[in-house]
């Protein structure tokens, strides 16, 4: 089998990006390895997602796959955007973070947003490839849904009546952010 790293901590991409990829790679974790995540310095989604696949590949010689996604809300100036896990911290939960965000979008008639993922792969020969998706939709007005991970709860997805988090993990799996950015990377490299 294929060796890849999986660079990311949390669990719910980990479980998505794994499920992206076909079954030939044997997809390693960075947790089972040790290694710690980078700082996430970087201005945009790309620039983290590149940042975070060269550090990963730093410990392996085999293939590695990282991604930098978020939740950019309209309303609120597209935050929490690239700090969407850092907000989630900061309020100690992410349920904490989502009624934060509900509460700043009591009043809000734009309740448009838009879940964003950059994947970036470095292959073996340590060439990097990126790829970006973007998913619209909007802000409910409750947390609802226990399924999914992060801001899933919050999140109509366009042309649907209910969150990620109450979809079924194989549904949202087939039409979310990473879900397009993987297609576009599939296009551009050999995956
Ligand atoms: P980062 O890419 O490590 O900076 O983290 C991105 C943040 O956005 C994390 O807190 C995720 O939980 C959240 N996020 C990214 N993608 C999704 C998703 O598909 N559903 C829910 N939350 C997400």
């Amino acid at each position: 089998m294929i060796k890849i790293l999986i660079g990311t901590h949390n669990k719910g991409k980990f479980r998505e990006i794994a499920h992206l990829l076909p079954k030939k790679y044997l997809k390693i974790s960075p947790i089972s390895l040790k290694i710690k995540s980078p700082k996430e310095t970087g201005k945009s989604f790309i620039s983290n997602a590149r940042l975070k696949v060269k550090f990963f590949s730093k410990f392996v010689n085999y293939p590695v796959i990282s991604d930098d996604s978020g939740l950019c809300i309209e309303a609120l100036k597209n935050r929490p955007g690239i700090y969407s896990a850092r907000l989630a911290q900061k309020h100690g939960s992410f349920f904490k973070a989502m009624k934060f965000i509900l509460k700043k979008m009591e009043r809000k008639k734009n309740r448009r947003a838009t879940f964003v993922c950059s994947l970036a792969y470095k292959n073996k020969n340590k060439k990097t490839m990126v790829a970006e998706g973007r998913i619209n939709g909007t802000i409910s007005t409750k947390v609802i849904g226990n399924n999914g991970f992060g801001y899933d709860p919050i999140f109509i997805p366009k042309k649907n009546k209910i969150t990620f988090g109450q979809m079924s993990k194989s549904i949202k799996i087939k039409m979310d952010h990473r879900f397009i950015a993987f297609k576009k990377l599939k296009k551009k490299i050999k995956i």
